[in-house]
């Protein structure tokens, strides 16, 4: 699943392209996205709106338009967005079309139909947008509100990063990414995490996210850029996907392991 820097790799790539063109028609080839909002309704919602600019809010894709709507949109397991010159046939997982004024086409597609595209007209008339926590790069993701929130929780710690109702847009890639580079368990009940262990994942947070979105993401089977070229951080990541493989620090075996029905890797030498 695409997580933030994934996510924000597409929005800026959309954000080079998109500014300032109108959508002249929608098609809509299959339903699933729209949770239930008839399609005439959601072409109607969208007929003839310009684009203002594209945002990221935890692995949320916000469009803003320039008369003040948005479509709000998550890409779940398999949803990507495309930019592509006009075509004449819709490719087998093309979901949506957006027919651009310049003549070209937003796509979006979705091979397992999980993803979700919703029309507001105010963004607080968008729950999930609303639920969601602190944005880890934003200027109030500090080590200070990091130690506050772990004392509060007596959460394994992975299961602890990827609440989007605490830290927006972490998800099981980068939050074992993280913790490798903190030095520290997925295990560990948050509240344990003390002394300057707290500015230690902190630190890591902010430097895991920002290397990943320097390399416009990570490619592990479906994520593609808009252009459909991979993303680059699959190969710099030190224990996602690589389970018995030694610990680039301690040379110890990579131990994969499950929590809450999702697959967590760390080492368990150098992770404490
Ligand atoms: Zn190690």
């Amino acid at each position: 699943m695409p997580e933030l820097p994934e996510v924000e790799t597409i929005v800026s790539e959309l954000n080079a392209a998109l500014p300032g063109s109108a959508i002249t028609g929608t098609r809509v080839f299959r339903d699933n996205a729209l949770g239930g909002v008839p399609v005439a309704d959601f072409q109607e919602a969208l007929a003839g709106r310009v684009f203002e600019r594209v945002r990221r809010r935890g692995k949320f894709l916000v469009f803003d338009f320039r008369d003040g709507g948005h479509m709000i949109g998550h890409l779940r397991m398999t949803g990507k967005f495309i930019l592509s010159p006009p075509l004449t046939q819709p490719h087998a997982h093309h979901r949506v079309w957006f027919h651009l004024d310049n003549g070209r086409l937003l796509i979006f597609q979705d091979a397992r139909c999980f993803g979700t595209l919703a029309i507001v007209e105010r963004l607080a008339d968008h729950a999930p947008l609303q639920r969601l926590g602190m944005e880890p790069l934003s200027s109030g993701f500090t080590a200070k509100w990091v130690a506050a929130a772990l004392r509060q929780s007596k959460t394994p710690l992975k299961i602890w990063l990827m609440d989007q109702s605490r830290i927006a847009g972490l998800g099981n890639i980068y939050a074992s990414e993280i913790l490798f580079r903190a030095s520290l368990s997925p295990m560990r009940p948050a509240h344990t995490v003390t002394g300057g262990e707290p500015a230690r994942l902190h630190r890591a947070t902010r430097r895991t996210l920002r290397e990943a979105i320097h390399h416009n993401g990570t490619t592990i089977s479906d994520f593609r850029r808009v252009d459909d070229k991979t993303g680059g951080f699959q190969d710099f990541l030190r224990v996602y996907g690589k389970q018995g493989q030694p610990c680039p620090r301690c040379r110890a075996p990579i131990v994969k392991a499950r929590q809450q029905q999702r697959s967590t890797f760390f080492c368990p030498s150098c992770q404490r």
